[in-house]
This record gives C-alpha cells, sequence and structure tokens, in this order.
C-alpha cells in the first residue's frame, strides 16, 4: 500500500477527510488486495508495477495500472497552495502557449471524458507537453509518454465532496496541484537537458 504523503484530513476542506478515507483507504487499499490476490502462480509475479502496466491484460493490468495511477495522483496533491516555478511555467507557455491554455485544456478534457478515468499532463517523445485522457485504468506509459500530472475523474474521487458537479471537483482540485512534484518529475526525465 503506498504511503499517503500527508494526514487524511490535510487537504480538507478543499477535499474532504471523508474522501481521503473512502478513495485511499477503500479504494486504492482495495486495488492492491485484488493484485496482490491475483498475482501468486502467474508469470507476472515478479514484475514491477511499470512492468506490469507495460506487459499485462484483463483484471492483473486494471489492477496493477490503478495502484500506479492512484499512487501518482495522491502524490500530486499538497495541503500547501502553491505556485509554479518560473522554468516550468516556461515548459508550459512553450507547449499550450499560456499557463492559462493549459489549465482550460486540463480541465475541459478532465470535464467531457465519458465515464470512468484518468487526465494526464505528459511529455511525449519530442519532449513537448500534452494533455491526454484515458477510460477507467488507461496510463500512458503504454504508450510510451512520460506522465506528470493526473486527474482521476472517476466518480468515488469526487462523489462525495461534490455528487455529481464533476466541474466545482476540477476547479478545487487544480488549487492542490504540487507543482513542485511535477517540476521535479520534469527535472526526472531525459527532457531535462532542454532546461
Ligand atoms: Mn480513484
Amino acid at each position: 500500500m503506498p504511503t499517503l504523503p500527508y494526514a487524511q484530513n490535510a487537504l480538507a476542506p478543499l477535499m474532504s477527510e471523508e474522501t481521503i478515507a473512502y478513495h485511499y483507504g477503500k479504494h486504492l487499499q482495495a486495488y492492491v488486495d485484488n493484485l496482490n490476490r491475483l498475482l501468486p502462480g502467474t508469470e507476472y509475479e515478479r514484475h514491477t508495477l511499470e512492468e506490469l502496466i507495460c506487459q499485462s491484460s484483463g483484471a492483473i493490468f486494471n489492477n496493477a495500472a490503478q495502484v500506479w495511477n492512484h499512487r501518482f495522483f495522491f502524490e500530486s496533491l499538497t495541503p500547501t497552495p502553491m505556485e509554479m516555478c518560473e522554468k516550468l511555467k516556461e515548459k508550459i507557455i512553450w507547449s499550450f502557449g499560456s499557463v492559462e491554455r493549459m489549465k482550460e485544456k486540463l480541465l475541459a478534457t478532465s470535464a467531457t471524458l465519458f465515464g470512468s478515468g484518468w487526465v494526464w499532463l505528459v511529455l511525449n517523445n519530442q519532449c513537448k507537453m500534452e494533455i491526454i485522457s484515458g477510460a477507467n485504468a488507461a496510463n500512458p506509459l503504454r504508450e510510451g509518454y512520460i506522465p506528470l500530472l493526473t486527474i482521476d475523474v472517476w466518480e468515488h474521487a469526487y462523489y462525495i465532496d461534490h455528487r455529481n458537479r464533476r466541474a466545482d471537483y476540477l476547479e478545487t482540485i487544480w488549487n492542490l496541484i504540487n507543482w513542485h512534484r511535477v517540476w521535479q518529475r520534469y527535472e526526472n526525465t531525459h527532457c531535462n537537458i532542454y532546461i
């Protein structure tokens, strides 16, 4: 079970303790438990999560990707509001024209994704940022993208706090993003030669 990098009540009131208790404590725990139940005796027993995401399919893929995606999601949030550093802004402006346009694209893609899934800020193979989305347990590692940030748009991510108002959740989540972490992820890629 991945460690939550803050207390369960740390994101309140923007994201309630009850949401974290269910989302982290029950949903993520269930994916971890499922995976641990599915793997023994299979060819995948000693694979890393990343290997499982790129090589497996069906229930093993779904649960492995959901574990990876949730860890990445919870690590993308912070209780301490933060600004982006100038270098990250530069990279976003290079890819999208402005920070505002990236935000619009990220939130609009999240608002319009049909059903359950994930929306990602990623680096493509030309080190340019893109916003992509995928249904259910989709993970961009499978398509060769490098993930920098993700938004969980499954209903379980927002139904306790926002009921059916996904747009309200998205505006709220924008204020919880850990931009230091996003920049750290960028710096740890091969694209850092362009910094
Ligand atoms: Mn979730």
